[in-house]
Order: structure tokens, then sequence, then C-alpha cells
């Protein structure tokens, strides 16, 4: 690797984590302490997922409102249309607004009763991720990230149909798309040639899934709309019973994939943490990104 061994190649790195909001207390603590661990690597933003029920959209703001007021991050609220009405989700934004968010994650959402099943759009809501996106903008001029899907989304029954809602989110404003984690780049690659093609011109920046927990992981992709490539399924067999292992063995697929990007021309990476602060970390290590202070004492 040519690019990705520059000693500059940090500083033209731009990176964001994505947390989900915590269940518990201990979680809620688990969750603090990666936050904090990765605060000072000075992510571009940090973003919390949001549920449909509404016990977790209270989690989603509880966690939002602690980084406004403990942490110098700058966190996305994810939103989705999700069985409420426009007015419900308008409510949710100006909430979001009145906290100091700036920034938000547009999304559809999935269907109440699972993915797999038909979505059914509230008669008085926004029908997706482009028509939340249109109200963002209008509301606060917002920073407004959507979703992408190197592999297409598993409704969309081709990639045109597919491009053609990239197309419209990018009509109603959406800044940039943040893709579906992926494992194999040259489906990314292909992917945004499409995009482009399809004149769209927005950052597509890749999602990246360190795999903490390969089993689980297999399990959830295609439901995503994500495949797992062989050779990848094989780098993880027999480490069943060894986690220390499995570990590194993520750490280095997950370093692997990143520095290909780089090499590509990529410089702008969104990680899903799985709220672990210890593969994020490495990785960003690697492509140079490392903690402020620690920069400037050098
Ligand atoms: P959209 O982009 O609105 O639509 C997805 C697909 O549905 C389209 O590609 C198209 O095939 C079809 N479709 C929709 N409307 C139409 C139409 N009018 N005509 C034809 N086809 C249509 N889920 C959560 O619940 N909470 C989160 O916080 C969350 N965060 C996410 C973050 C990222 C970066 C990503 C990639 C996904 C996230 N998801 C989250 C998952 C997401 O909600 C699901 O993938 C959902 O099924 C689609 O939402 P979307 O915004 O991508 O949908």
């Amino acid at each position: 690797y040519r690019l990705s061994r520059s000693p500059e190649l940090g500083k033209k790195i731009s990176i964001s984590f994505e947390f989900f909001p915590p269940k518990t207390d201990e979680m809620a603590e688990r969750l603090w302490e990666t936050v904090k661990r990765l605060e000072p690597i000075a992510p571009k933003f940090v973003s919390v997922t949001y549920g449909a029920g509404g016990s977790t959209r209270e989690r989603t703001s509880r966690t939002i409102e602690r980084m406004l007021s403990e942490s110098a991050l700058s966190p996305a609220a994810h939103l989705t249309c999700v069985d409420a009405t426009k007015e419900e989700v308008d409510h949710v934004i100006e909430d979001f607004a009145q906290m100091g968010v700036k920034r938000f994650v547009a999304l559809r959402g999935d269907p109440t009763a699972g993915v797999g099943t038909a979505y059914q759009p509230h008669p008085g809501g926004y029908s997706n991720g482009a028509e939340l996106c249109g109200a963002l903008k209008r509301i606060g001029n917002f920073d407004v990230s959507v979703s992408a899907y190197p592999e297409k989304h598993p409704e969309s029954p081709d990639f045109a149909t597919d491009i053609d809602m990239l197309k419209r989110k990018v009509d109603s404003g959406a800044d940039r798309a943040i893709t579906q984690f992926f494992f194999d780049n040259d489906l990314y690659e292909r992917y945004v040639e499409r995009v482009r093609k399809a004149g769209i011109y927005i950052p597509i920046v890749p999602g990246i899934l360190p795999i903490h927990n390969f089993k689980q992981v297999a399990g959830f992709a295609g439901r995503c709309g994500a495949s797992i490539p062989t050779w990848l399924a094989e780098r993880f067999s027999g480490l069943e019973n060894e986690p220390q292992t499995h570990q590194l063995v993520a750490a280095a697929i997950a370093a692997e994939q990143v520095l290909d990007l780089v090499e590509r021309g990529i410089d702008d990476f969104h990680f899903y943490t799985m709220n672990r602060a210890d593969l994020p970390f490495a990785i960003a290590h690697m492509i140079g990104v490392r903690p402020k202070v620690a920069e400037a004492a050098a």
C-alpha cells in the first residue's frame, strides 16, 4: 500500500462514529466509556441510532443530550418515519434542535412488523427518507446524511430503482450518504460508479463494520442487504471459542478493508462501533488518525 503509508495521511482523513442508545444503566456507562475513549480522535461527528418505540426514542434523546453537555462532540440524531405523523416527526426535530442538534441522519426505517414484511407508511406521515430529508432542510436547514446501499436495498427490485431513491434524497437536499456496511470493496466502487453516472455527486461515505462477533454479523447481514463473502466466513471459521484471536482477525480484516479504500482514493469513513471503542480506535490509528492531545505533544 503506497498512499496508506504516507505519514501525512491522517490529516486528510475524516471519520465519524455510530452508536446505538443503551438499554440499561450499565450499558449506558459502557457506552460513555467508549465515547470518552473515541472523543480525543476528534471525529467530524458521531451519530446515535433511533428506534420506533417511545422508550427507544427517549434513550436516543438522552444519549444525545449527554453528548452535547459533557463532550465536545457534534452529535447527529438518526430519525425515521415509522409509525408517526408529519406533525409528530416535526415535533421531534424541533425538540432536537432546541437541544442544540445541528445534524441528522434521515431514514425511512423498517416495518414495525419486522424486516421482510411490507413497509406501510403512516397515512399522515413522511413516506420515505427523501421526504424526511426535505422536512429537515425546510425546518432548520440542518446537515443531513441519508442511507445508501452498495448491494441495493433488499426492497429495491434493481439498482436503477435503488439509485433513483438516492437521487430523490439528493434532490431533497441530502449533504452526504452513508452506506450500509459491506465487505467487498469492489461492490462499493461499482456502486459509486453507478451513482456518479446517475448524476449524483454528494459524498458516498463507506460504512465500516468492524466484526466484533462474526456469528451475529452473519446472522443479520442478509436482512440488511449486505453479503458475506466466502473468504470472510473462512477467515473466522474455527474461531468460535477463541475470542482474543477473533478480535485480532477482525482488526486485521477491517484495517485491510479501510487501507484498500484509502488506496482507491477514499478519505471519509463512518464506523459502526457497536458501542465498543477498541476496533474503531485501532483502525483509526492505522490510517494515521490519532488523539489530538497526543498529536500536539508529539
Ligand atoms: P429509503 O431510502 O427511504 O427507501 C429504501 C428503499 O425502499 C428504496 O431503495 C426503495 O427500494 C424502497 N422505496 C421506498 N420508498 C419508495 C417509493 N416511494 N417508491 C419505490 N420504492 C421505494 N434503521 C432504524 O430503524 N434506525 C436507525 O437509526 C437506522 N440507521 C441507519 C443508518 C444507516 C447509515 C443505514 C444505511 C441504515 C439505517 N437504518 C436504521 C436501517 C434503515 O431504516 C432500513 O434499511 C430501512 O429498511 C430503509 O430505510 P432508508 O432510509 O434507507 O429507506
